[in-house]
């Protein structure tokens, strides 16, 4: 099931059409993108009726918002992949390494980023989706707590990032628009392995960044697992698991983004995002 939020309203992306789920459940579903969590596996079964005959507009990208529009928490985690940790020069961590973006930073699969200095810089990753409310989850059982996947990019402000000593990453990862996801919030029955998908990125037309999930340090139900001994999840969170190698700033030469340039990032089974690097307002 690939769920979408087109003009805030929760549908079903099927073959690009777009079903709209109040409207042809005859409003047993909720409009609301958020709601969906509550009902997933009802949904899931309506959905999967709904493959054939869909009449629904075909879906205009550019009106495409957050599938997952206001999350209670958005977890992310730093040097989660050996040959990030290493362009950083930084040891493998013996535990996640957890910090937070703060919601009002997500925005749709298109947004805009306003720069907010000369030292913004990329980073995609994979956005995993928590479906109810968990706590103290094993590894075991991790993924039953999962709704699904989507694509996430974690806009960096470097200097913002390192400003303060010791670093203190929330902030100069959550200016506006600097956490774009979508296109779609996939189940997870979707992906043949949701261990191992791959994804990459671009910058101006040129690849910056690829590998796939099954390089990561600490994989996504051992995520789960260590931020639930702490954390109440709730539905509808997001954990970025992390970027792999391939970020800006530690390139020689340092490359930062500029306004004018698109970021397009690409995750196996999710789609695709774009965004475009613009003045700040
Ligand atoms: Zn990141």
């Amino acid at each position: 099931m690939r769920l979408v939020n087109l003009e805030g309203r929760v549908g079903l992306d099927v073959a690009g059409r777009f079903v709209d789920l109040a409207l042809h459940s005859g409003d047993r579903f909720s409009s609301d993108p958020m709601a969906a969590f509550a009902r997933w596996d009802e949904i899931k079964t309506w959905a999967a009726d709904q493959t054939a005959g869909a009449e629904g507009p075909l879906i205009d990208a550019d009106k495409l918002g957050a599938p997952v529009p206001s999350p209670t928490q958005v977890f992310a985690i730093g040097l989660n992949y050996k040959d990030h940790a290493e362009e950083a020069s930084l040891p493998i961590p013996d535990v996640p390494m957890v910090f937070t973006k703060f919601p009002s930073c997500i925005v749709g699969p298109n947004a805009d980023v306003p720069l907010t200095g000369e030292r913004v810089d990329w980073e995609v990753e994979q956005v995993v989706v928590i479906g109810q409310e968990a706590k103290d989850v094993t590894a075991a059982r991790a993924w039953e707590v999962v709704a699904g996947m989507t694509l996430g990019q974690d806009i960096s402000d470097r200097r913002l990032q390192f400003s303060s000593k010791p670093p203190q990453f929330s902030l100069g990862k959550s200016a506006t628009n600097f956490g774009p996801i979508g296109p779609a919030l996939v189940s997870l029955d979707e992906f043949p392995d949701p261990d191992a998908v791959g994804l990459r990125c671009w910058v101006a037309g040129e690849p910056m960044q690829e590998s796939n999930t099954n390089n990561l340090i600490f994989t996504v139900p051992e995520l789960i697992e260590y931020i639930s001994r702490f954390c109440v999840l709730y539905p509808g969170d997001l954990i970025f698991t992390g970027t792999p190698g391939g970020v800006g700033s530690v390139r020689d030469p340092r490359r930062y983004l500029a306004e004018g340039e698109v970021i397009e990032s690409e995750m196996d089974g999710i789609g695709r995002l774009s965004n475009r690097c613009v003045a700040r307002g």
